[in-house]
């Protein structure tokens, strides 16, 4: 059988983490002009996330993406090269028009996520950001034409790398949503 390709970040195995990992420059896919974009801090949350929106290098099945806050983000060159994929989401995916690689994603809107970006940590030139810690939305892959006969292998495949898989978020990301939820709500006394 054929190994299931996840993600090349996933299945050559982890590059080294550096525990001083203290953030890069994300780059574009294209050969000349490309997009730069520098991260000045760590990154946090990394994962592997199987659903429709986030983008995915060629025959993945899942993207690798992080988050960083967005004040600490800084686009270094070839800005005008860059386009909103859609307004209406809560993820404002900003991504180079001529190679499609989204380069980062601020949350804006009122929401748990508000001031974080979004990254995808394989276009960064240097080496040491942190391993994926989990797999988001997994069964989200069959929407985009993942054979659902499939997904046993791949939960399989996916807990063989230390790479839990969840359908929504994390517990941790759920837990940290909901008690945002909760202190807007009232439910829960704010701090
Ligand atoms: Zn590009
Ligand atoms: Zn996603």
């Amino acid at each position: 059988m054929p190994r299931i390709a996840l993600h090349p970040s996933l299945d050559g195995g982890f590059k080294a983490t550096d525990a001083a990992f203290s953030g890069g420059t994300l780059v574009c896919n294209c050969a000349s002009n490309p997009v730069k974009v520098r991260v000045n801090g760590d990154i946090a949350h990394n994962h592997a996330c199987g659903c429709t929106k986030c983008w995915k290098p060629d025959s993945a099945a899942f993207s690798v993406i992080a988050v960083a806050p967005t004040d600490t983000i800084e686009v270094l060159q070839n800005s005008d090269k860059l386009a909103v994929v859609d307004p209406t989401a809560l993820i404002q995916r900003h991504a180079c028009k001529e190679c499609g690689v989204h380069m980062y994603g601020p949350v804006e809107r009122d929401h748990p996520f508000k001031g974080l970006s979004f990254v995808h940590p394989e276009r960064f030139q240097e080496t040491g950001w942190a391993k994926p810690g989990f797999a988001a939305f997994v069964s989200s892959i069959i929407e985009s034409g993942y054979d659902p006969t499939g997904m046993g292998d791949v939960r399989a495949r996916l807990r063989e790398l230390g790479v839990e898989p969840y359908d929504c978020l994390n517990p941790g990301l759920m837990d940290y949503i909901a008690t945002w939820t909760a202190k807007k709500s009232g439910a829960l006394k704010q701090a």
